[in-house]
């Protein structure tokens, strides 16, 4: 599967936002963005169509996705009932690596993709190492048996305690296994993302 090789923090300068793609690096004066805007303090002006174009790249960065799958993506949220733009942002949502993600498994989406292909986790019980599975409302997800032994999962158990988590996972902290209560909805998601833009860009 192709993927993104080069310094993520140059996809966030494209942005011109921070997307939060190296985990708790993000939160130091070391992140690039911080020291561009302490060294120019300057913003750009964009046209709707530019600022479409962001904010569709800033969507699939974030999630990690390469064009063809996201427009891939896009197709299924389309054809769905509802809001496009807000079935985009649920369907992301509920890819495998996202829910690692959001469970507090990883500390970036990045790391939860590593984490799910090389086949640590399990979805109801079964391995699964496919990042964009289209987990479902009920689902468990958990660590498989040999991952319970490495490191990482030791120091996680210690550390998952200071984690938050979203409204639509509940989790078992002392056994690191997750659930999906109910799907996410928008608001649960939160305001990150402009889904409609996205349909803009698209629409043309
Ligand atoms: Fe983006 Fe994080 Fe790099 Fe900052 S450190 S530029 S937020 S990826």
């Amino acid at each position: 599967m192709a993927r993104y090789i080069d310094s993520v923090c140059k996809l966030c300068q494209r942005c011109n936002e921070k997307l939060m793609l190296k985990g708790s690096r993000c939160l130091t004066p070391k992140c690039a963005m911080e020291r561009r805007r302490r060294a120019t303090g300057r913003r750009r002006r964009i046209s709707d169509r530019g600022l479409q174009l962001i904010e569709k790249q800033k969507v699939r960065y974030s999630y990690g996705i390469m064009e063809r799958q996201f427009k891939k993506t896009f197709s299924q949220a389309s054809k769905q009932q509802g809001i496009t733009g807000d079935n985009l942002i649920i369907l992301l949502e509920r890819r495998l690596d996202n829910v690692v993600y959001r469970l507090g498994f990883a500390d970036s989406r990045a790391q939860a993709r590593q984490i799910v292909q090389h086949g640590h986790i399990q979805v109801n019980g079964r391995k699964t190492d496919i990042p964009s599975y289209q987990t479902k409302e009920g689902d468990t997800i958990s660590w498989r048996e040999s991952s319970m032994k490495t490191e990482y999962y030791k120091q996680l158990l210690e550390d998952i305690g200071s984690k938050n988590l979203v409204s639509w996972l509940s989790l078992d902290r002392q056994r690191l296994i997750g659930r999906i209560i109910s799907l996410p909805t928008l608001d649960e998601v939160g305001a990150e993302f402009d889904g409609q833009a996205v349909v803009e860009y698209y629409s043309r």
